[in-house]
């Protein structure tokens, strides 16, 4: 079996590169502080979601200093949708770090960006190498598919992770690490997938251990994870004649942090719907909808009933909450969650169409 070498790849990526708006065209320099912003909204993300995100983002910041610059408010609000907030808030206080730090400029060794808030070994390899062509390895998900197939490597991730690195390490090329890491990246994404890897289109299928013994899609080998107890909740919808919504602010710190929300109960396992009246912003008669907001959160789902009221437009907001008109609701950092629940509780506040 002949060992996999980076030439193989990058004569491959040299064909079939993907064109991606935050990726420079063959010949061009990046711009970091494209690649760094790509990088961080990819966490946890897919492409295809990122990419109306990322063209509006830069249409919005376009450059480090216009995020550094623009209120948190803001930040959040060209986030919302994209989930995992505190990416959001790192994000900002990042491009604050560059401008204070580094006047403007991103620094451009691993160990510099990995001192900035949000900037964790991957993202640091990631933009070491494909911004400025630093012999870095960047090891995300599409990359331990490739690498663990390729070599047949037993040990499960995270675990192997280190391992992993050692092996992308071994592989790169002196003189073009930055298409190397992103060759690593599209032929995860695209040939070495993780159901049905087109390995005959792959320009590793030679060397690849884990074809020739056909166990491709047993790799990476994974610890079991525990799933997460559901936590339930109550969410109190309530709209003033005017049709302004009542909303308030998350605390800056845990989920969704700095997000904008309806009132709710705690969320937790053993919550009683029965005693919600007692969580209730208002006290009004609240009618409960049938069917509960479900939301899947990294460690653990939840349930939410929604609760609806309605009240005179001259109601003023309990301490700490806004009423937000219908056509500013579009302004307001909603995550997904909460977008559910307020398209639940309208549905149901929307009185019927009149017979005709
Ligand atoms: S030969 Fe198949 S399993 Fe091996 S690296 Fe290529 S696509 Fe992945």
């Amino acid at each position: 079996m002949t060992a996999p070498a980076a030439t193989d790849l990058l004569a491959w990526y040299d064909r079939h590169r993907r064109a991606l708006p935050w990726r420079a065209e063959a010949g061009e320099r990046p711009d970091p502080y494209r690649v760094w912003a790509s990088e961080i909204m990819l966490q946890q993300t897919t492409v295809t979601a990122v990419k109306p995100y990322f063209e509006r983002f830069m249409a919005r910041f376009p450059s480090v200093r216009h995020l550094a610059e623009a209120p948190s408010e803001e930040v959040m609000q060209a986030w919302a949708g994209l989930g995992y907030y505190s990416r959001a808030r790192n994000l900002h206080a990042c491009a604050q770090a560059v401008m204070e730090r580094h006047d403007g400029r991103f620094p451009d060794t691993e160990d510099a960006l990995r001192a900035l808030p949000g900037i964790g070994a991957y993202t640091a390899g990631a933009v070491a190498a494909i911004a400025f062509d630093r012999p870095s390895a960047a090891v995300d998900g599409n990359v331990e598919r490739v690498m663990t197939r390729l070599f047949a490597i037993e040990e499960a991730v995270p675990g192997a992770r280190p391992l992993i690195r050692e092996k992308v390490l071994a592989l790169l090329p002196k003189d073009r690490p930055g298409d190397f890491a992103q060759a690593l990246m599209d032929l995860g994404a695209t040939i070495c997938t993780p159901r049905n890897p087109a390995c005959g289109l792959c320009p590793w299928r030679e060397p690849c251990v884990a074809r020739a013994e056909g166990t491709q899609e047993s790799f990476p080998r994974k610890t079991p994870k525990k799933a997460g107890v559901t936590r339930y909740g109550a969410a109190f919808v309530l709209a003033r004649a005017d049709g302004a919504i009542l909303l308030r602010t998350r605390p800056a710190k845990g989920l969704l942090g700095g997000m904008a929300e309806v009132p709710t109960s705690e969320w937790r396992a053993d919550y009683e719907l029965d005693g919600a009246a007692q969580d209730a912003p208002l006290p009004l008669r609240w009618r409960r909808l049938p069917e509960p907001v479900r939301h899947v959160f990294t460690h653990f789902p939840l349930e939410l009933s929604v609760l609806v009221g309605s009240v005179p437009t001259a109601t003023e907001p309990p301490p700490g909450m806004r009423f937000t008109a219908p056509t500013r609701l579009a302004e307001e950092p909603l995550p997904s969650v909460m977008l559910k629940v307020v398209e639940a509780g309208l549905k149901a506040l929307r009185p019927p169409p009149s017979a005709p």
